[in-house]
Formats: C-alpha cells, structure tokens, sequence
C-alpha cells in the first residue's frame, strides 16, 4: 500500500532503527517507547490489522510468533515481556498495518487496558 506508513518502513523509504528481519517480517524500535524496550514486528505484506488475519496468511503470523521470542532474547528481556496488537479505534490503533508491539525491560503494569 504506497500510503501506508509501515510498507514504508519495510520499503525503506522512512528511515527506522532496525532490530531484525528476514524474507517475511521486519522488526524496529517504536519511536515513541511505551516501555525501556519496545519493538514493533510487522510482516512484509500489508495486513491490515489482526481482524484480517485469515487462513490464507496465517502461516505468515504463525512466523512472526516464531521470531517475537528471538528478538525478545536478543533484547535481554530475560524478566518476560508482553506482546500487543491493537485492532481498530477502540483499542487505538493508529497505523493500519498489522504489527506486535514487545514491550519489555521493566515490571509492565498489571493493568492492559
Ligand atoms: P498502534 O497505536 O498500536 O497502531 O501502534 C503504532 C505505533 O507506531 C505507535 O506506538 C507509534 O509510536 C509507532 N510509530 C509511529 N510512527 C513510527 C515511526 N516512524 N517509527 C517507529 N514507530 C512509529
Ligand atoms: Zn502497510
């Protein structure tokens, strides 16, 4: 999608602090950090979000929850972390491409919401 935020940072066409990829999915440091660590992981492919997760490409995210755990041990983040996606308006997504948030590096609030 030409207008899309993050194909641009896969195409890189917008720079962004690289944290791993390969031939499927791309992983960057979030430029507004919620946590010491945070890291988006999105897929190559544009996917909306997770409410267009389909049959068709869930090989495609069942490989991007192969690599989560790899970049979370590549992080450090040895005291556990936490994995978000957020879908639509009421979970304020604000870019429409699906992406993981890993959240890491401190005591993560008991609170998801
Ligand atoms: P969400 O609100 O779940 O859609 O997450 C979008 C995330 O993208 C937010 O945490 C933003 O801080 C992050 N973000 C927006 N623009 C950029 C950018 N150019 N580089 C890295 N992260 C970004
Ligand atoms: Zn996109």
């Amino acid at each position: 999608m030409s207008d899309c935020l993050f194909c641009k940072i896969v195409a890189g066409d917008i720079p962004s602090a690289k944290v791993y990829e390969d031939e499927l999915c791309y992983a960057f440091r979030d430029i507004n950090p919620q946590a010491p660590t945070h890291v988006l992981v999105v897929p190559r492919e544009h996917i909306a979000s997770c409410a267009d997760v389909t049959g068709d490409n869930a090989a495609l995210v069942a490989h991007i929850f192969t690599v989560i755990p790899k970049i979370a041990a590549q992080e450090g983040l040895t005291g556990g972390w936490r994995v978000v996606s957020n879908v639509g308006a009421d979970a304020g997504q604000t870019v429409p491409h699906l992406h993981f948030h890993i959240l890491g590096g401190e005591r993560l609030s008991d609170r998801m919401s």
